[in-house]
């Protein structure tokens, strides 16, 4: 008979923290079957040896949290033995060893330092209280001011175009970096022309490639654009986690953030954990992308993720004979999208062959010198600028006594 684990293992997994692990944690009755953490030790440490790879580096359980030692790997071992662990977890699933819905974090910690498990959950940033009741902080990342999240709930509607673009127009008066975190269909090195792959520095930080004015960070540098990612969710967040915190970022006033699309868990972590200053949605006006953009409202609203407003992309075509502007993909339904959700507009992007063209050679619209081309992203960077301004906080005059 499978046994069954708390449910908080099965849904937003890498957001288990210790609290939960008091459950594993205490001394079975006799007879009663070994604490989950017994049972997984060995089904990670067999795993390691019949790889070759030392079990050394693996620091035992800490609740669900199996915990390796980051010294000396860089990201690509990282995620070797977390595709090893998971494969062996797998296996030990289908076999009824572990319960079915037990989903454990692999987490890599650097030895010598302080024990990021024992270290109390200091509300760094606004504390709050997740689906399961769990509490977080969202961690900062050092020398970033803003973290903008562009979402959408739909595929295809322009979110990485738009991301590229506001970080290019950005880019012009602003510290900036661009994340592509949509790990399914990474583009960003695409549209701002970039290729390679990122350096990595003696301390096993990822340097990210420049285009534009812009740092890039995309998992499209680290996977091979012809074969379809096969990442599971764990090891997408643990990677972007990486991408986020393991980088050279350096001081930037906006990291502009390309989500995958969707209201997953992998979206929903990301929405959680990290101190975001806002969100932006992309859209499309036509009613089946607008379904989708209130679901991704939605969850932003339940996350306690401010709003900044949406960008309506592919909002009307002028015809290049006659000038006639159609609405292609429709138009009131969007305004009835903003007003009842009451949202702010922050631009209305064109369908021009010139954006397609542009972003397929690495040119994108917003550093274009024609100002049809480049004024939406200036004025969608001057949206985002007037939202999160950069100013420090004035200090109040200290009168005299
Ligand atoms: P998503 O990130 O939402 O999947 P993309 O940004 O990749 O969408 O855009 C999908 C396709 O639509 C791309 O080929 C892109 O060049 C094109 N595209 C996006 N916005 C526009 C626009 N405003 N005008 C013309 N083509 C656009």
């Amino acid at each position: 008979m499978v046994e069954r684990a708390p449910r908080p293992c099965s849904a937003l997994k890498v957001l288990i923290i210790p609290t939960d692990s008091a459950k594993f944690q205490r001394n079975p009755e006799p007879g009663e079957p070994l604490p989950l953490e017994e049972k997984l030790t060995p089904i990670i440490t067999e795993a390691l040896a019949a790889a070759g790879r030392s079990p050394a580096s693996f620091n035992g359980m800490d609740g669900v949290r199996a915990i390796f030692d980051s010294q000396g790997l860089d990201l690509n071992e990282k995620m070797a033995i977390e595709r090893l662990v998971l494969t062996a977890l797998d296996k030990a699933r289908a076999e009824g060893r572990i319960p079915l819905d037990l989903q454990p974090v692999i987490y890599f910690r650097r030895s010598g330092n302080p024990s990021e498990i024992n270290r109390p959950v200091t509300p760094s940033t606004k504390p709050k209280s997740g689906p399961f009741g769990v509490r977080f902080a969202r961690r900062p990342i050092p020398g970033v001011k803003h973290v903008v999240l562009v979402a959408s709930g739909k595929g295809g509607v322009g979110k990485s175009t738009v991301s590229a673009n506001l970080a290019v127009a950005l880019a012009k008066d602003h510290r900036v970096g661009l994340l592509d975190a949509d790990v399914y269909g990474p583009s960003a090195q695409i549209l701002l022309g970039l290729n390679g792959s990122m350096p990595v520095t003696s301390g096993s930080k990822l340097i990210p490639l420049e285009g534009h004015g812009v740092k890039v960070v995309s998992f499209g540098f680290l996977t091979d654009p012809t074969q379809p990612v096969i990442w599971r969710g764990p090891m997408v967040s643990k990677a972007l986690e990486q991408f986020f915190y393991d980088v050279e970022w350096g001081e930037l006033d906006y990291l502009i953030v390309d989500m995958p699309p969707g209201t997953g868990d992998v979206q929903m972590t990301f929405a959680e954990r990290l101190p975001v200053a806002g969100a932006v949605i992309v859209t499309t006006p036509q009613d089946v992308a607008l379904i989708d953009a209130h679901k991704a409202l939605s969850m932003f609203e339940k996350l306690a993720v401010p709003v900044l407003g949406a960008v309506e992309n592919m909002a009307w075509f002028s015809c290049p004979g006659c000038g006639h502007e159609e609405h292609i993909f429709g138009h009131e339904a969007f305004q009835d999208f903003l007003k009842a959700r009451q949202l702010k507009l922050l631009a209305r992007i064109p369908l021009r062959k010139e954006i397609r063209i542009h972003s397929d050679k690495g040119m994108p619209s917003a550093r274009s010198s024609d100002g049809e081309s480049n004024l939406p992203w200036n004025a969608l960077a001057a949206c985002i600028h007037a939202a999160l301004p950069l100013e420090e906080l004035l200090v109040a005059p200290q009168h005299p006594e």
